[in-house]
Order: C-alpha cells, then structure tokens, then sequence
C-alpha cells in the first residue's frame, strides 16, 4: 500500500468525523492530529513532507475515534467499525463487464459510482434522489451505453451495491433509527435525540417518525442529509410558519434513471484569471535580470471586459523601451490586444537598481539585504 493512500484515508476520515460531530472540518482533522500525536493537522502535514507516512494502525486508530463518534447500537457497542473502513473509502472498486463491456463500481461516502468508457452512473445516498447516468457526447453514437437494455442493466447493478451500502451504514446506527416503535418514535442515527416528528432545516417540511426512517433519515421532500433533520424546527424561532406535513405518497422510493448527454471535453473559456497569469509568465520570460523579473511579477494587468490587456510596469522595475516580445505573442495567440504604460510606484523594497546586475535571486537578495545592513543607527550618515 503507497504511504499517501494512508494520508488520503486520514483526510476521508476527518471528512467523515466533521460530518458526524458537526465541526468545522479543520478542528476534526486536528482532532485526528492529535490521536496520531501531533498537536495539529499542519504538524501532520508538514511532517509528511519531510518523509513521515502514517501506518495501517494510525489508520486504525483514527477509524475507531469515528465508530466512538457514532451513537451505539442498542445491544451495547458498535460493530468494530469495520463497515467505516469499507465504506468511506474508495478501497474495494470493483470491476466487471455487461455485454462485454468493462466497468468499474465503487462507494464513497454512501454514494455509489460506476464508470464505463464514456460514462458515469451516480446513485447518490438519499434513497429518494434520482439515479443520474452521464453520457460523454464526444463518444460513438452506437456506443451500448445508449441502449436502454445496458442503461438498465447497469442501474440494477449500481442500485443493489446502494443497498449493500445502505445496508452497511444502518448496522452502525441504533436499531430505534430505522424502526419506529408503536408510537412512531424514532431515534436520531447521529445525535440521538428522539421524537415521532422531525424538522427539515431546508424546507420546513414536518415528517413523521415513519417517513424518516423509511427515507434513511434524508428528507423525503428535498433530500437534505440527516445531519439537517431535527426533533424541533428551533430555526423558526418565534415565526409563525405553516409546517407542511409529508404525505405518504410522496415517499415513492428511488426515482428513475436521469440520463445526460453531455459533451465533457474540456474547453478554454478565456477570462481575466487565464489572460493575466499567461501574460504574467509571457513578462518573466522577457525579463532578462532580478529586477526586471520583479518588474513582471509586479506589474499592474488589467484585464477588460473584452479581454484586451493593460500592462503598467513600474519605471524603476522594467526599463522604459524594453518591449516585452513573449507578453505580446502570447496576447497575439489569444487574440487580445495590449496597451503597455509606465508610472512611478512605492516600491516593497529599496534599491530596485540592484537587481539589474544579477540574474540569480539569492544573489541579489545577498545584494539587497547588505544594502539594508550597511545603512545602521550606529554608522556615520554619509
Ligand atoms: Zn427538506
């Protein structure tokens, strides 16, 4: 196993703990820091940079931190949290083929997704959410995956590894949360509250203790996830707003098959981020010295709506008829055109003559900093 997988699980994890707890992501991944020994997730960082990878038993250790962090099932424990490890982490992609044709199926964070050449099937969590099967339009118009037996064929597959999955996450939960008792009273899978009526903080909607548990906890009406399902709809506060119960029949269970034809080939959409980062690094090729490179990274580009370019260099940084031939090129290429002006600005550093003399920035930062040093309280002024 390469070392970084162990880094990605911990990132997933941390993911999934923030989730669980409702904190922000960065305290759960300090959270996670502190179980491996750090104090902070940048210590964790930084010392993977410097050749530190975590084990399988940091991996472990951190798995269970987030089967603590789970509610218990009613006959004690949790399960050794061995479900987590599956199904958080893209580990057990699969593979297999329909009518000859490869394909590969994986979960991650209770989404399951197939991909074929081509195509790509999602069916998300929420049990009430449409499956969306997304087609490359760039591909063979007899491609299979336009037939709707193949469509068919490969929702089946990905709708039963949802079940599987789904299968997985409620025998972590408390039995209460997916079975109501004779008084529809259901329990919270994450927080534990319980109550026969629960609050969407989306959409207002009012669902009974049977609704949620049938819809895994997602709101049956916007699929809000369960972390924004709650015993009471304190967000209204005071308000008086009408709570609109959930009929029975709008819980039809997964809708069908969404297909997309869409053409995923990349394509450059020229804005004033792309202009001026291709123009910038067009100037540092044209700088031929330290301070005329200061000059590139400094200059004012202004970008307009039409994405013609203004380029302000400062009269101490570029020198006053030095054309910048590589910023021009580029501007030709995308077809912009280029206005070139000169002003006097305050510079961040003294000295900017300095760096005319080297091409090197260590030397001239030598060069700058002995400038700076020569010119001491205790030394005559000249
Ligand atoms: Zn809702």
């Amino acid at each position: 196993m390469k070392p970084t997988y162990y880094l990605k699980e911990l990132k997933e994890l941390s993911k999934r703990y923030a989730r669980a707890q409702q904190v922000p992501l960065h305290k759960a991944r300090d959270t996670v820091a502190e179980v491996l020994g750090f104090s902070h997730w940048n210590d964790v960082t930084k010392a993977h940079r410097a050749g530190w990878t975590p084990t399988k038993e940091h991996v472990s250790a951190v798995e269970s931190l987030l089967v603590e962090a789970l509610p218990g099932d009613e006959a004690g424990g949790p399960r050794s949290g061995s479900f987590i490890g599956d199904s958080t982490l893209e580990t057990d992609v699969k593979h297999g083929t329909i009518d000859g044709h490869e394909y590969s199926i994986s979960a991650s964070m209770g989404d399951v997704h197939m991909h074929g050449t081509g195509w790509h099937l999602h069916v998300p969590e929420a049990p009430n959410r449409e499956p969306r099967l997304e087609i490359a339009k760039q591909i063979k118009h007899e491609a299979p995956v336009y037939e709707a037996a193949f469509q068919q064929e490969a929702l089946a597959i990905a709708i039963n590894r949802a079940e599987q999955v789904r299968a997985g996450i409620a025998s972590d939960w408390p039995r209460r949360s997916t079975k109501p008792d004779n008084d529809d009273l259901v329990r919270h899978p994450i927080h534990g509250a319980e109550s026969n009526e629960w609050f969407c903080l989306h959409c207002d909607a009012s669902i009974t203790g049977a609704q949620i548990a049938k819809s895994f906890w997602h709101c049956p009406r916007c699929d809000a996830s369960p972390l924004d399902v709650f015993e009471s709809p304190w967000w209204l506060g005071e308000q008086d707003v009408q709570l609109e119960p959930i009929a029975d029949n709008e819980l039809n269970g997964r809708p069908e098959l969404v297909v997309d034809v869409l053409d995923t080939r990349l394509k450059l959409e020229l804005d004033a981020e792309k202009v001026t980062l291709l123009i910038r690094s067009a100037l540092v090729d044209d700088a031929s010295n330290v301070s005329e490179r200061l000059g590139a990274l400094f200059a004012d580009i202004f970008v307009h709506d039409d994405n013609d370019v203004c380029i302000t260099f400062d009269e101490d940084l570029w020198p006053e008829h030095k054309e910048p031939v590589s910023a021009l090129a580029v501007a030709a290429q995308l077809g912009v055109n280029v206005d070139l002006e000169l002003c006097l600005r305050e510079l961040p550093i003294a000295w900017p003559g300095l760096g005319e003399h080297t091409k090197s920035t260590v030397e001239y930062t030598e060069m700058m900093l002995n400038a700076y040093a020569s010119q001491r309280a205790d030394k005559d002024v000249e």
